[in-house]
């Protein structure tokens, strides 16, 4: 079966990689494990020899087919969810207090608002290990300061603990993909690592921060966050966000929510993207 472009469909070949993805994971066979984009199931199968029950979700219709007519599907092993992983409800899989692992070779097209899915499922789900494009893990894990340092990386922080695993090349997949991969390990933080009264102010901040890099605070954030505020709480208003670790932005964020009638700016919802 031919590769679907428009599905970021990258199929992988390499056992090597398969058995790396494997260890890192390490099953257990009572593990709660639900694979995002099984497709023709390089990782499926070898992930069923570990476990007694698995779920997928698989948004092309075909490739969903294709794994409900495995032997472990008709037996009720494998348990196919066909439709878009950025719709999925993994609140009603866990049930009963198990918290699920999530493990998948993404498509590249829709990593970020596929994070942001997760995050407001969290408490639903134990850990992730997810193969990226390479420049998308580098950013998740950036440190303030670095080049690649921005919404995505306080964003992930706030919500996990990334660990970058291992890189792979595009001939690892068929076909290749223009861009190389790595594998990273979520894990959701059992307590946020800074204080923050609301999230939605958090993205707000982190938003408005990032959308005009090249500004200081204290343009960035205007009509959010008073420049004398933020001045009162730590926070130089004439650097760039690029330099502010997560715990200024959590300061600057309950400035933000503290005071959103006075600034006369109600906080924007924030939808997902970049
Ligand atoms: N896991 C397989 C492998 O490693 O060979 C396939 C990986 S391929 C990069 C991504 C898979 O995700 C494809 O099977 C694709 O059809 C599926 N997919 C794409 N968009 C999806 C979505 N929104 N929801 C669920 N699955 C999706």
């Amino acid at each position: 079966m031919g590769a679907k472009r428009r599905f970021g469909q990258h199929f992988l070949h390499d056992q090597g990689v398969v058995d790396r993805m494997l260890r890192a994971l390490a099953p257990e066979a009572a593990d709660r494990v639900v694979e995002i984009g099984p497709g023709p199931g390089a990782l499926t199968y070898p992930l069923l020899d570990h476990l007694a029950a698995l779920d997928v979700v698989e948004l092309d219709r075909d490739l969903a087919a294709r794994l409900e007519a495995h032997p472990t599907a008709v037996a009720g092993r494998m348990r196919v969810h066909g439709g878009d992983v950025l719709r999925f409800d993994f609140g009603a899989l866990a049930g009963r207090g198990e918290r699920l692992r999530l493990v998948g070779n993404l498509p590249y097209n829709i990593s970020t608002p596929l994070l942001f899915h997760l995050f407001d499922q969290l408490e639903f789900i134990r850990d992730m290990h997810f193969m990226l494009q390479r420049e998308v893990v580098a950013r998740m894990a950036a440190v303030p300061g670095s080049g690649v340092y921005g919404r995505l990386s306080v964003m992930v922080q706030y919500h996990c603990r990334v660990e970058r695993l291992f890189g792979i090349g595009p001939g690892a997949f068929t076909p290749p993909p223009r861009v190389h991969s790595e594998v990273v390990r979520l894990v959701p933080h059992a307590h946020p690592p800074v204080a923050v009264e609301s999230r939605e102010a958090l993205e707000a901040v982190v938003r408005a921060a990032f959308g005009q890099r090249r500004k200081t605070l204290r343009n960035a954030l205007k009509g959010l966050v008073d420049a004398g505020a933020m001045a009162a709480a730590g926070v130089d208003p004439g650097q760039r966000p690029e330099r502010l670790a997560l715990a200024d932005f959590a300061r600057l964020a309950n400035l933000a929510a503290a005071a959103p009638a006075q600034a006369g700016h109600p906080l924007p919802p924030t939808p997902p993207g970049p």
